[in-house]
């Protein structure tokens, strides 16, 4: 079964070979658009019958088999998706055709006295929600009971929460310091004016995200 036009899976090794030669050499940012028009199959020869859609994850590739008949861009590609397909068809298959229990089988629960219709089917089946405890499990059941009873029941524990002085309730925190011989060194401030800030803000995120930021934190305010 084909991908979706438009959707895609993590791309296998031919498909990041063939977008590596539209992409050599150029910086993250610079290859997006680049990538983008690779993915709506904008830049290659549409005459050219070896660059096709990989079946599985969806990305262009470049055929390299000589008969120029494959259908997934590499190995990966076709392991995973001939293992989607296998298990694709056992799901319809236990679907249409669903696997009786023994007791579906055997046992005709519908009748106003179920019964079984076979002994040993019976036997096999019954053991398992009738056999008895083990000597030490019982033990351990009567252990229990006796120390829930010396502490008077089975009692939710109190517990009482701490308040601060405003009402609120208090969070204990435990800090704990390793120790060193270091001295902390002189601790170091720098302002910024805020003609700065923007520069610098403008350099690491551009412009229109730095405006789409501030858009949405008036936004924000406001609400
Ligand atoms: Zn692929």
């Amino acid at each position: 079964m084909k991908i979706k036009q438009g959707n895609y899976r993590n791309p296998g090794t031919g498909a990041v070979e063939y977008a590596r030669e539209f992409v050599e050499g150029k910086s993250m940012l610079e290859s997006l658009p680049t990538i983008t028009s690779l993915m709506k199959g904008e830049l290659h020869d549409v005459g050219n019958k070896r660059i096709k859609r990989c079946d599985y994850c969806g990305y262009h590739y470049n055929d390299q088999t000589r008969p120029n008949n494959s259908k997934t861009c590499s190995k990966e590609c076709k392991i995973a998706r001939d293992t989607l397909n296998r298990k694709m068809k056992q799901a319809d298959k236990a679907l249409l055709n669903p696997k009786k229990t023994k007791k579906q089988e055997y046992y005709l629960d519908w009748l106003e006295y179920p019964f079984w219709i076979n002994e040993y089917e019976m036997l096999k089946h019954t053991w398992k929600h009738e056999p008895s405890y083990g000597l030490s499990k019982v033990e351990q059941i009567a252990a229990a009971k006796q120390r829930t009873e010396r502490i008077g029941g089975r009692r939710k524990p109190k517990y009482c929460t701490p308040m601060d002085k405003r009402g609120e309730k208090a969070h204990r925190v435990r800090v704990k310091f390793a120790k060193s011989d270091r001295n902390p060194s002189e601790v170091k401030t720098y302002r910024m004016d805020p003609d700065e800030i923007t520069s610098y803000l403008v350099s690491k995120y551009g412009e229109k995200h730095l405006q789409s930021a501030r858009r949405k934190a008036i936004e924000h305010r406001r609400s």
